[in-house]
């Protein structure tokens, strides 16, 4: 355990939708401090304010509520290191540049954009590496003064001492990066506005983060963030880099592969348990086992940050779908009807104040589906036959039409609509089955030759959801007042009949 409590936080930029791989990152810091009893911070770092919108901001903050993530310090919650939307800090920041400029450990760089710009022109011609030669590191301090005084305008630059630049990385080991290829960074542009790489540092320092866990795309920001924490004396925190997603192609997944933000699968009826399963399996592995799903709170136990592979995850549909149907057949049924009543009454076959019969029976209806549902939007689709049966679609299919044709199924057909005609009152499994046996004995026919024909005549496909629990949900849907009325039996058997 660690003798200090842990403190991580999450730091997302409100430049766009969050999607896979930082809800990751959000994931394992979470999992991180629930894990070390630890503290959990969320903070918003929109210093861009050209790209940084409060809507996704509050759709971030949606999303992370969405997925259970919830921070103990942060936006809504508040805390001891308020504020915590870099956009609030500015005077913090402000300050401690002030600080490091009367220590020395940073200076004022005057140069202008054509100058830098004519540096790196010689350096690429002559081969070096385009880095800051550092021409205003050994301006006075009182010329330095003196030009501020007069308005010169001025960027902030640490003076990155001449020795390599070490961090430790739990994922990684031991980071070395030469100081030459560091430079002096920016701290603050000539437009007054601090660096990503500062003010980071510097709230990271000052709330106290012990453990810094984010994407491997900020792992050569890294030693210029531990240049800053020196010059300011502080201590350097524990870093974890976490790999690179990939899509199939093994390419760094991107929009190209399908959807990747954490809204959109939600839209398409991802559950928020097995996506934060299937996230957590994503680059990290419980000990000594194959054991592949977790609840929120087994993965709090059993989530350690040293497991965490360095080796890229390859983002896995199938598996995810996989989670997903485990999770759907694990949800109570009240809460699936819940969840996928917006999709039917998207298309049209339900009205969203469903009244107690309407539930109930939707409770069944979606016991039919649920052997196979890999998410909920696939829902309207797989149901449509009762909502919308289409006998003359049904009949004009090449393989239901070649299954027909038979002498047989005609007469298993003419058979079962003889005994729907004659039933008074609902058709009831028992009924059903029983009827089913007297046909079979009837034509002869068995198996699929007997069943392939009725089940064509009652959904449209040779294939699909149990009998026994499908006519009940039939014969009760066509009782129900719906926007669009659900044939019952015999209605299906008429029309196919008469198609
Ligand atoms: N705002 C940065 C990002 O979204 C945070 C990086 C970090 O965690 O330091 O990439």
């Amino acid at each position: 355990m660690h003798a200090q409590k842990t403190r991580v936080r999450f730091a997302p930029s409100p430049t766009g939708l969050l999607h896979v791989g930082n809800a990751r990152t959000a994931l394992y810091n979470w999992l991180f401090a629930r894990h070390t009893g630890g503290e959990f911070l969320l903070r918003i770092e929109d210093t861009d304010l050209d790209r940084s919108e409060a809507r996704h901001e509050t759709q971030l903050i949606e999303d992370l509520k969405w997925l259970g993530l919830n921070w103990d310090e942060g936006p809504g919650v508040e805390g001891p290191h308020a504020p915590y939307r870099q956009s609030e800090r500015l005077d913090i920041y402000r300050e401690h540049t002030g600080r490091l400029l009367r220590e020395g450990k940073a200076y004022r760089c005057f140069c202008t954009g054509e100058e830098l710009e004519a540096e790196r022109a010689r350096a690429v011609a002559e081969h070096r590496p385009q880095v800051y030669s550092g021409r205003c590191r050994s301006i006075p301090q009182a010329d330095s003064e003196a030009r501020a005084a007069v308005g010169d305008t001025f960027a902030v630059r640490l003076r990155i001492p001449d020795q390599p630049l070490r961090f430790h990385d739990i994922v990684r080991g031991d980071v070395e990066f030469a100081s030459e290829t560091v430079s002096d960074p920016i701290l603050v542009r000539s437009s007054g506005v601090p660096v990503y790489n500062y003010v980071v540092t510097v709230d990271d320092a000052l709330m106290e983060i012990t453990h810094v866990i984010r994407g491997d795309d900020h792992i050569s920001n890294t030693p210029k963030q531990v240049a800053i924490y020196e010059a300011f004396g502080w201590p350097v925190p524990e870093f974890a880099h976490l790999s690179t997603i990939l899509g199939s192609d093994r390419e760094r997944l991107s929009k190209r592969h399908g959807a990747t933000s954490i809204a959109s699968f939600r839209e398409m009826g991802i559950l928020p348990e097995a996506l934060v399963n299937y996230l957590a399996l994503l680059g990290w592995g419980a000990e000594g086992g194959t054991r592949e799903t977790f609840t929120p709170e087994e993965l709090t136990h059993e989530f350690k940050v040293e497991r965490v592979t360095a080796a890229p995850a390859v983002f896995d549909w199938a598996k995810l779908h996989w989670l997903n149907r485990h999770y759907l057949k694990l949800s109570e049924p009240l809460r699936l009807v819940t969840l996928a009543t917006p999709y039917f009454e998207n298309a049209g076959f339900l009205l969203a104040d469903a009244n107690a019969a309407t539930v109930g029976w939707l409770e069944k209806l979606l016991a039919l589906f649920l052997p196979s549902l890999d998410q909920l939007d696939q829902l309207p689709a797989k149901a449509a036959f009762i909502f919308r049966f289409d006998s003359a679609a049904a009949l004009n299919e090449e393989e239901n039409s070649a299954l027909l044709a038979t002498e047989s199924a005609q007469k298993v057909l003419a058979a079962f609509a003889e005994r729907v005609r004659r039933a008074t009152g609902s058709i009831r499994p028992d009924q059903f089955k029983l009827w089913m046996n007297e046909i079979k004995t009837e034509t002869g026919a068995k198996g699929k030759e007997l069943f392939h024909p009725v089940r064509i005549a009652l959904t449209g496909a040779h294939s699909g959801p149990e009998f026994d629990k499908l006519i009940p949900v039939i014969e009760e849907g066509s009782q129900l007042e719906l926007p669009v009325h659900v044939l019952s039996v015999r209605e299906r058997v008429e029309q196919f009949l008469a198609a």
